[in-house]
């Protein structure tokens, strides 16, 4: 419904097919369910929505029969027929329909006299349009699903159902974006978390609190290690610093002012002391230089930790490992001298795409977040934000990159460059970022001795190189679609004798295997060897080993990759050729 609401009118032929897709479901709607109440029904990227207040609970099941009835009211060929009325006119014609939520939307989003409504037949909406010409011209469209949502997006307004679809000019083009959808279903996350045991969100621990299962945990730790190793290589100093600190702190960084609404309510004790849940690392990163008198010489100086952050999201917006309440981020601050500052800026950057080369990230873009002319928000001098936004500028163009700009994007102490990448979804979502900040060196009276003798201050950069935990593993679970790369996957080898003789030569082996640092477990189950493969291969282990009567015989394993190539080979040439393919984190 137009302008009166968030979304803006648009000229796109497509999003105009979705709007007016979106009118003929609320018009079958309100066909098949009379007393239901509509509330808005923009169109959304490969879609739209409708929401309404139903009588009775509505669900998937109830998507077919209101799927016929508007491919019913398209046949007819209904046109959008556009009426001014006079606000009066309007709040009779809503009200006379029970239609509470237009009536509210009226008050608040119309202004003046004047209140374009559009009839499709005997459905009315509040709309400015503009739409197709008939509702004959909506040709191939489907509706998906059915989620809660808040009335206006406001937790505290009642809860409403929201019906998804899509809509296409061809039939061709619905059926490839319908076969596009069944691809990243099967690529979802969340649905591999659960088949593959990787993690699990339980309502009794919280929404957006994932628990990281034995499987998941250990990716995990080897994505640890694997990037605290090469930042320790590459001059960082790792720390331990705690997830909660004194809410002053936050007020001297400005993150009580400015980052409020991301930030958990403090908890406040008996003797008036507040202690917050650490929203950002930055601060305590600050403490731990402040903990001595550094001088040049320690410049530049890297501290770097996987810090946990604790940032409020409405209950809506969480999904899966994506967007969660509390997730441990692939944190560093950099102290440097300005002259320092770009190839800090810079060793940052080849950081990250080192990380995304070993991991597979292979498909992101680069945005460039500055700030909007909204100057409350913002932190900091005129000057210095084009300083930042230049030297960050800059190494992009000098290291042969090119970005796109996000204004309003920047964090509220300077601009940033932001890694972008995309999910199954094509959802994109930031993965990493790089900082550049003049502000909190200021704020806390950041020092250093220069090389004459006088106190200088120090450049601050922030950067997450391969950022949160949890986001990179959503990220890499749907990249390999649960075939994670063997120094990666939870279980590299299973070994599977073919009958109960070959228990004792399993064992053996699989001690073997241990010692080499080869996560290996045998199945030991009383089941065909068949169905011991069958199992393996649902879980994407990289190895299967079978071991039967000749292959003891014969001091020799039988081993079949994912690919289901076979090879016998000792268990030696084995345990040398896969500890190497784990060393060297190949794909
Ligand atoms: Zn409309
Ligand atoms: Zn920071």
């Amino acid at each position: 419904m137009g302008e009166y609401e968030e979304h803006e009118s648009s000229q796109d032929p497509l999003h105009i097919l979705r709007h007016s897709t979106a009118h003929l479901l609320a018009a079958a709607v309100t066909e098949l369910y009379p007393d239901a109440k509509y509330g808005i029904g923009p169109p959304v990227e490969d879609g739209f929505y409708y929401d309404f207040a139903f009588s009775k609970p509505l669900t998937e099941a109830d998507l077919p029969g209101i799927e016929s009835r508007m491919r019913r009211l398209a046949q007819e060929g209904r046109p959008f027929v556009q009426e001014t009325l006079t606000r009066a006119e309007a709040n009779a014609e809503f009200a006379r329909r029970g239609q509470d939520y237009k009536l509210e939307l009226i008050a608040d989003k119309v202004e003046g006299d004047d209140v374009s409504v559009y009839h499709t037949g005997d459905f009315l909406d509040l709309c400015r349009g503009p739409h197709v010409p008939t509702t004959r011209d909506i040709k191939a469209f489907k509706l998906l699903r059915v989620a809660g949502a808040y009335w206006r997006g406001d937790e505290k307004k009642p809860q409403l159902t929201r019906i998804y679809g899509t809509s296409w000019p061809s039939q061709k083009e619905l059926d490839d974006y319908l076969k596009f959808l069944e691809e990243a279903e099967k690529r979802d996350h969340k649905r591999l978390g659960k088949e593959l045991k990787l993690f699990t969100v339980d309502e009794r621990v919280g929404a957006g609190l994932p628990l990281w299962l034995p499987n998941g945990a250990t990716i995990r730790r080897e994505l640890e290690r694997f990037i605290v190793d090469e930042e320790l290589a590459r001059g960082y100093l790792h720390v331990r610093t705690p997830d909660v600190a004194r809410l002053d702190l936050y007020r001297t960084s400005g993150h009580a002012q400015l980052y409020k609404e991301n930030m958990y309510p403090p908890m406040v004790f008996e003797d008036g002391e507040e202690l917050e849940l650490r929203p950002v690392n930055c601060p305590h990163h600050i403490v731990v230089y402040q903990s001595d008198l550094r001088s040049y010489r320690d410049l530049p100086m890297r501290i770097a930790e996987i810090g946990n952050n604790w940032r409020y999201e409405r209950s809506g917006t969480l999904v899966g490992l994506n967007r969660v309440r509390a997730f441990a981020l692939n944190d560093a601050h950099i102290f440097c001298t300005p002259e320092q500052l770009m190839g800090e800026v810079k060793g940052a950057i080849e950081l990250s795409l080192y990380f995304s080369e070993v991991l597979g990230i292979d498909e992101f873009s680069y945005r460039l977040s500055t700030r909007d002319d909204m100057k409350e928000k913002w932190l900091g001098a005129e000057e210095q934000w084009k300083r930042a936004q230049d030297a960050l500028a800059e190494a992009l163009t000098s290291m042969g990159q090119t970005y796109q700009v996000g204004v309003g994007e920047a964090a509220f102490y300077g601009p940033k460059i932001d890694f972008q990448v995309k999910d199954a979804h094509r959802r994109e979502f930031t993965n990493s970022t790089v900082q550049i900040d003049f502000q909190l060196p200021e704020r806390f009276q950041l020092e250093y001795v220069a090389e004459d003798g006088s106190r200088r201050r120090p450049v601050m950069v922030h950067r997450g190189a391969a950022g949160s935990m949890e986001r990179l593993f959503s990220y890499l679970i749907e990249r390999y679609v649960g075939a994670f790369p063997t120094w990666l996957h939870p279980v590299q080898v299973v070994l599977a004798p073919l009958t109960d003789a070959q228990h004792g030569a399993a064992r053996e082996i699989a001690d073997r295997m241990r010692r080499a640092k080869i996560r290996v477990e045998l199945d030991a189950r009383n089941q065909k060897v068949d169905r011991k493969v069958r199992d393996a291969k649902l879980q994407k282990v990289p190895y299967i080993v079978v071991i039967g009567p000749r292959d003891v015989e014969a001091g020799v394993i039988s081993v079949r990759n994912r690919a289901d190539e076979r090879t016998q080979e000792t268990v030696e040439a084995f345990v040398e050729r896969v500890t190497t393919e784990i060393a060297d984190r190949r794909r």
